[in-house]
């Protein structure tokens, strides 16, 4: 090899200027919102300000009628003929220009049943519960007659005939059968919540242990069934007798015998087959505890110190005799609900055909067919009824928002997007808001002009695109055309939509691997280059074409970097070393980035050399910020976007520009500098992110480093880019290399586009105001991505800035204006319609809590960049609080204020946020290593809603009970130590770690089945990957593993932890419904905090 040291000036030109072609829409946007939604924390709870008030406004009343409901008529075919017939679609994909499968409902009267009839129902079983007159505290009955309580009511048909006693017509809430439960909720006395016996309180021990309290404010809670409105959570507080029916007592505590309630807080539990399952009936109620009634509740009052003190420290609280304990099973279950929504919409056909339509849960399997919205994949929203006026909005404190990822992975057997060519004139667009033509576009005066369904403009219809219009007033090409009957497709996009007004070259991949000595010592540039041998044959490339067309490059680097020619024509690769890493260049254009293919020799030649070449290197300090401006200037001057690919180890601190220093400093944990370890320095990278978003240079990071390396700077650029950052600590061959690979490989092959500027559009009466993920933002609407991947999400929120139709819905465009992976241009556009409704029972009702806790993660982890992380836990609770006081107050049935009632679409929000308070950015606690909290931060700002769900709620399945022979998926546990059995083992994982747990009592034969040893005593060291054993139930294991593996955006590295063995303790903290080991209250806990919290709020 030819080694060249190279002094040249750089030879390439400026900065490109901004991208031509994407017209600017909208006027300015707002100024960047604070935290805490609707103006900061909330404040009591009280009724809309009349004066602030905004009357609707004639330009939605001026709306035509919607037009996606008369175009969402089955009964019409095509007849006669249609010049203009797309392509047909791929092969696989079902016949375009189907009738719809199923009739459409017109879009504005379709959604649930109607309250009333759910009241109706709900009423046939709790009448009884609204007892009037004061609540004198008699003791809760012990009746008998238990029932399983928080049990899901059989799915009853919607239009059940009421039952007898109807409802006061003022109940709002689609109820469930559930009331009777949740009112009988007997006073489990003081023992079980006061201050110790969960240990500990979410507020730190103060307040509630005392006598005043007597007990927790929802003491025996009962969780109501849940099925279609509001759930209930009894409590007894305000000595809140069971009203009326004696059916109360026993059910109430529906759960375990008494005796089972006494174990302390941390003793594993006895092992149930499936524990999300409800428990049976339990013995007769509860009767123990009718004396103290009285005292609950009526001392809680009072401002508290608030949980989030609670967090670092908070005491151990397993002191104490045995406790009486309240049943785990009768609060709201995830798991409880992601089975309930598989049974119900698992393998079925989701169809896009009406407005506002909640779709099934993202853990829920089933298939999509587009019918004029777009796929839940691509867009969800934190609810499909938006309240009409921004007072609605701010009443009730829900935050609206969508989740949208664009480019998100479709099954094998849905419909890929339609391509869309309009040749030369490219897409029709409405003059004045430039939204794309879509389904909502209104034709008029013959088809000769279309009414914008986004700003109401009139607008010509181009003569090219002219259509006859059928006696519905629809186009007669209607099925023909994409964009006219489907929620999402792809335009051909014009030189008007290119940099510069020049057709893209494709794009190109630069690999750029730290050869310092601590990487070649490791093994690490070794294995990477092996690996590029095989993973180059399968760059991403468009479907039915031969090879790809992305070009790659290589580059090493320690102090210096080292670029390779690797033309085809060369007999060796050549290396060129620029050591003037304060002014970087590229020194060698052609023969740089080249065709995989054609210089295959060359680069098997590079590859083999690279790790001899440095071998016997002692250089072990980096430079970090001149390797991606390298890359940049190799991407600006090939005219190309891409994706740099870079493998580094540690903090770089040679002399160059963006050298960084140890500012790594735990004493600022809980304190109002603590925001500091989340920024990023300022400077270099800055900078170096916004030439590489203009450049459409994505960077994607894999960090292997032994000790601090300032992640939060370090992964600015690629935290702007569209990129993502890959940490293994402590790199080990034996142990992370296959982990590390499985990433790589995923990284390399993903489906993903390039120089990407995504733009949401809104109909009229509300906007985008703030958007957060892996993204950069020049401007108050224009989202750019150097690249955007299958994985990741960018969340919008929305605000009103008029009133919202109820008639005419709310609609949602995003338009990504991308390059392909082999360079052309297009536009990907996605719609969907929303509900709107002056109800916010309806809003509660649409709402999806797997979105909204992806926003709230989103909006908390950028709001610590600003606000002690104490904080935002704070408005985190308040807000929790306050949605729930305000469903409570206005949508749900008059009931004791004793009671919890959560609405049924958000019964389990409370776990997950209180699981999000819990995560390591949030938690404030000293042990933590900074970086793994600024790099978890960092990655949950470009997830998608499926990741955030799974991050916060990790699946815990039992593997010791396998049905080897069946195909289907074994039912997960809730996350919580009293599922564990100290004879099982489990799986968990998360998207981003994986546990085998073995209970230390686990049967030597399971043992032996999986490890092929004779005891759990002879499992040693770190094993991170199951023996190939020749049994059935070994077999299994590691299908369902490997299967997971699969199936997640990251791979995982699975460790093998036994009970009460010191690294059972990284386990446990993914135990999310328990106390965090680190800080953060029990789900227990945090309910029974939040719904004193409610209470104040209501009172
Ligand atoms: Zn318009």
């Amino acid at each position: 090899m030819s080694q060249q040291g190279y002094v040249a000036a750089p030879p390439y030109s400026q900065a490109q200027p901004g991208m031509g072609g994407y017209q600017g829409g909208f006027g300015a946007g707002s100024a960047p919102p604070l935290y805490g939604h609707y103006g900061g924390p909330p404040q009591a709870f009280s009724a809309p300000q009349t004066g602030m008030m905004k009357s609707p406004v004639s330009s939605s009343a001026g709306m035509p009628p919607p037009p996606a409901s008369s175009q969402y008529s089955p009964n019409i075919q095509q007849n006669g003929a249609h010049p203009q017939r797309y392509p047909a679609p791929p092969a696989a994909s079902a016949p375009y220009g189907q009738p719809p499968h199923s009739p459409f409902n017109s879009m504005a009267s379709s959604g649930p049943p109607p309250a009333q009839q759910l009241t109706n129902q709900m009423s046939a079983m709790n009448m009884g519960n609204y007892a009037p007159g004061p609540m004198q505290s008699p003791p809760p009955p012990t009746s008998p007659v238990a029932q399983p309580h928080f049990q899901t009511p059989p799915p009853q048909a919607m239009g059940q005939p009421p039952g007898p006693q109807s409802p006061p017509a003022s109940m709002s809430m689609a109820g469930p059968p559930m009331g009777v439960q949740s009112m009988a909720g007997p006073p489990m006395g003081g023992q079980s919540m006061g201050g110790q016996s969960m240990g500990g309180p979410p507020m730190g021990g103060q307040s509630m242990g005392g006598q005043s309290m007597g007990g927790p404010p929802m003491g025996g809670q009962s969780m109501g069934g849940q099925s279609m409105g509001g759930q209930s959570m009894g409590g007894q507080s305000m000595g809140g007798p069971p009203m009326g029916g004696p059916p109360m007592g026993g059910q109430s505590m529906g759960g375990p015998p008494m005796t089972g309630m006494g174990r302390p807080f941390s003793g594993p539990s006895p092992p149930g087959p499936g524990g999300f399952q409800q428990p049976g009936p339990g013995p007769a109620g509860s009767p123990g505890y009718p004396q103290q009634a009285g005292q609950f509740g009526g001392h809680m009052a009072g401002p508290q110190p608030g949980l989030p003190g609670s967090f670092p420290g908070m005491p151990g609280g397993l002191a104490g005799p045995p406790q009486k304990k309240l049943d785990p099973d009768s609060i709201p279950s995830i798991i409880q609900v992601i089975e309930d929504d598989k049974a119900k919409q698992g393998g079925q056909v989701f169809s896009t055909n009406i407005r506002g339509q909640v779709p099934p849960l993202v853990t829920t399997d089933f298939t999509v067919q587009d019918q004029g919205n777009a796929s839940p994949r691509f867009m969800r929203c934190t609810s499909y009824s938006l309240p009409c006026t921004a007072e609605l909005a701010k009443q009730c404190q829900v935050p609206l928002a969508s989740i949208i990822k664009p480019f998100a992975n479709l099954p094998k057997n849905e419909t890929p997007l339609y391509v869309v060519n309009h040749g030369e004139t490219g897409p029709v667009r409405c003059n004045r808001c430039k939204a794309y033509m879509c389904p909502y576009m209104q034709f008029i005066d013959g088809g000769r002009r279309f009414q914008c369904a986004f700003c109401n403009c009139v607008n010509e219809v181009p003569v090219f695109y002219f259509q006859h219009l059928d006696h519905m007033g629809r186009r007669a090409d209607f099925y023909e055309k994409p964009e006219l009957s489907l929620g999402s497709y792809e335009f051909a996009a014009t030189l008007d939509y290119c940099k510069n007004n020049k057709i893209p070259n494709p794009p190109a991949f630069i690999f750029m691997i730290d050869v310092s000595y601590h990487n070649i010592k490791s093994g690490l540039v070794k294995l990477i280059c092996n690996e590029l041998k095989t993973l180059l044959e399968k760059l991403p490339r468009e479907e039915g074409v031969e090879s790809s067309a992305i070009k790659v490059g290589f580059v090493t680097y320690n102090k210096v970097l080292h670029f390779y020619n690797v033309k085809s024509a060369l007999a060796q690769p050549q290396m060129m070393v620029v050591s003037d890493t304060a002014e970087m260049f590229v020194p060698l254009l052609d023969g740089f980035l080249v065709n995989y293919q054609e210089s295959k020799a060359v680069i098997y030649n590079l590859l083999d050399q690279i790790p001899d070449m440095f071998a016997d290197t002692n250089e072990s300090e980096t430079v970090f910020a001149p390797v991606i401006q390298a890359g940049m200037e190799a991407f600006k001057a090939a005219e190309c976007s891409g994706k740099l690919f870079i493998f580094h180890s540690s903090m770089p601190t040679a002399e160059a520009p963006g050298k960084l220093k140890n500012r790594d400093d735990k004493k600022l944990v809980n304190t109002d500098k603590e925001k500091t370890l989340f920024q990023p320095q300022k400077g270099v990278f800055e900078q170096l992110s916004k030439e590489c978003v203009a450049q459409g240079c994505c960077v994607d990071l894999f960090l292997f480093p032994s000790q601090y390396v300032d992640l939060a700077t370090m992964a600015d650029v690629p935290s702007h880019t569209g990129g993502s950052v890959y940490k293994y600590n402590n790199f080990q061959m034996e142990a992370d290399g296959e982990h590390f690979l499985r990433d790589l490989r995923k990284d390399v092959q993903k489906s993903i586009g390039f120089d990407a500027i995504m733009r949401v559009r809104t109909s009229t009466g509300f906007r985008a105001t703030d958007f957060y993920g892996a993204i950069h933002m020049n401007n108050t609407t224009d989202i750019e991505m150097a690249a955007v991947d299958c994985d990741k999400a960018v969340t919008v929120e929305f605000k009103h800035d008029d009133a919202l139709s109820e008639e005419t819905g709310a609609l949602i465009q995003c338009a990504l204006l991308y390059t392909t992976i082999s360079g052309q241009r297009r536009l990907r556009i996605h719609n969907l319609s929303l509900n709107c409704s002056s109800q916010l029972s309806e809003l509660y009702k649409s709402c999806e809590t797997d979105s909204l806790i992806n926003f709230f993660a989103k909006s908390a982890y950028r709001a610590i960049l600003n606000q002690p992380v104490k904080n935002v836990r704070e408005i985190l609770v308040n807000q929790t609080a306050h949605m729930l006081a305000c469903y409570r107050k206005n949508c749900a049935s008059p009931s004791a204020a004793s009671q919890l009632i959560l609405p049924d679409a958000m019964k389990v929000f409370p776990v997950y946020m209180n699981s999000l308070m819990k995560t390591a950015p949030l938690v404030g606690s000293t042990e933590l290593p900074t970086d793994d909290r600024a790099h978890q931060r960092l990655s949950v700002m470009g997830m998608g809603v499926e990741d955030t769900q799974l991050q916060l709620y990790p699946r815990l399945i039992p593997m010791h009970n396998l049905d080897v022979n069946s195909e289907v998926a074994p039912v997960p546990v809730r996350c919580s130590e009293e599922r564990l059995a100290d004879s099982g083992m489990f799986l968990l994982e998360n998207g981003h770690a994986m546990f085998l747990w073995l209970g230390q009592a686990c049967p030597p034969d399971l043992i032996q089945s999986i490890f092929n040893l004779p005891s759990l005593a002879h499992l040693q060291g770190h094993m991170s990957t199951l023996p190939e054993l020749d049994n059935p139930l070994s077999k299994k294991v590691r299908l369902i593993i490997c299967d997971l593996l699969e199936k997640r955006p990251n791979s995982m590295q699975l460790q093998i932890v036994r009970q009460k063995d010191k690294p059972e303790m990284l386990f446990r903290q993914f135990l999310v419904e328990d106390k965090g080991l680190h800080g953060g209250a029990s789900y227990m806990d945090f309910l029974c905090y939040v719904h004193r919290e409610i209470r104040q709020l209501l009172s």
